[in-house]
């Protein structure tokens, strides 16, 4: 697989588009034109990568819409060295992004369909995060606790306090509540029992389910 000069150019129209949705983060944007978006897509469909729409990955999952993940990750204002834990690895897009950014990333991934397939991606591609976890997001990863920052790219019905609980002091979460449509919600640990929270603005995400398949 390879990326082209074509695939950069349309990179760059991509990048134009989220700048004018609002995105602002340089760091963000030039991690956006350097990460081949269209090698965590499968072959058949790489003509939608550089639309800015999530995407069918298989086993009922998608890969976040562009405008997601630089918003995500800019609301996280991710920094070289924050140690992150990921929910929801999917295709590794967002994976690659932080660790392009210069995070430590643990990511956890339920569909053991796409742990197998995103494990090889992240390795082949050269992403490496510090772990690619197979198992139920609710419960985060207690030994590697605490986290500077916490994403979650799933939908939640409330926030699960495990993953509260797993932020150090100072430390954001990222994640999208609701049932049917999400608020996005950022949350920062401001004492061990003191958390503060603001919400962005609705979005669409698939659930975040319980329990492994
Ligand atoms: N960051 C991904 C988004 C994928 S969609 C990307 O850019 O491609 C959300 C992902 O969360 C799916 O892969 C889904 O299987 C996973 N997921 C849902 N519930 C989960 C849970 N409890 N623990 C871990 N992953 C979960």
């Amino acid at each position: 697989m390879k990326d082209t000069f074509k695939h950069k150019g349309l990179r760059k129209k991509m990048v134009e588009e989220l700048s004018r949705k609002g995105i602002k983060s340089s760091r963000v944007l030039n991690a956006i034109i350097k990460i081949p978006r269209h090698l965590f897509i499968d072959k058949e469909f790489e003509s939608h990568a550089y639309i800015d729409k999530a995407f069918p990955i298989g086993s009922n999952q998608t890969i976040s819409q562009p405008y997601t993940v630089a918003f995500q990750t800019c609301l996280l204002n991710i920094k070289k060295d924050d140690k992150v834990l990921e929910i929801g690895t999917g295709s590794g897009y967002q994976t690659a992004i932080l660790v392009f950014l210069g995070a430590k990333v643990f990511t956890i991934e339920r569909q053991h369909h796409l742990y197998r397939k995103v494990l090889k991606k992240l390795t082949k591609l050269g992403y490496n995060p510090e772990l690619i976890k197979y198992g139920d997001g609710y419960l985060g990863i207690k030994e590697k606790s605490p986290f500077d920052k916490i994403l979650v790219t799933a939908g939640a019905i409330e926030i699960p306090k495990s993953l509260l609980l797993q932020l150090k002091v100072g430390g954001e979460m990222i994640i999208p509540v609701g049932k049917v449509i999400q608020k996005m919600t950022h949350i920062t640990r401001k004492s061990e029992n003191k958390f503060d929270k603001k919400t962005f603005g609705d979005f669409n995400f698939v659930p975040m389910l319980k329990d492994k398949n």
